[in-house]
């Protein structure tokens, strides 16, 4: 399909869509290398590949950055907080004195 007569094969970690530049990138449902947005975009319509993790959420590529990522990240942790300390209370506190201090929601 694309196959590039000028690549290079021995520089391995070059863009293995368009060989042309340095990859930046990993394909995280496939592993192939790419350089930007553009060519992942292209590998995705070339291959079928959906290049997401299963059970990753849908980010649209040109939305994606790495501030999504912290901030995905950042969510998680939180969540992670707060289910922690809401079982740390209901294991210290007894459970009806508990009950009755939680705000209405
Ligand atoms: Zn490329
Ligand atoms: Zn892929």
């Amino acid at each position: 399909m694309t196959t590039d007569p000028e690549n290079p094969a021995k520089n391995a970690s070059n863009c293995e869509v368009c060989h042309l530049t340095r990859s930046r990138y990993r394909c995280p449902r496939c592993s192939l290398r790419t350089c930007s947005a553009a060519c992942v975009t292209r590998h995705k319509r070339d291959r079928g590949c959906s290049g997401v993790r299963d059970r990753a959420r849908y980010v649209p590529l040109g939305a994606f950055t790495e501030l999504d990522l912290l901030s995905d990240y950042r969510l998680l942790e939180e969540a992670g907080r707060q289910v922690e300390l809401a079982a740390r209370e209901g294991a210290l506190d007894d459970p009806a004195r508990v009950k009755r201090q939680q705000l209405p929601r």
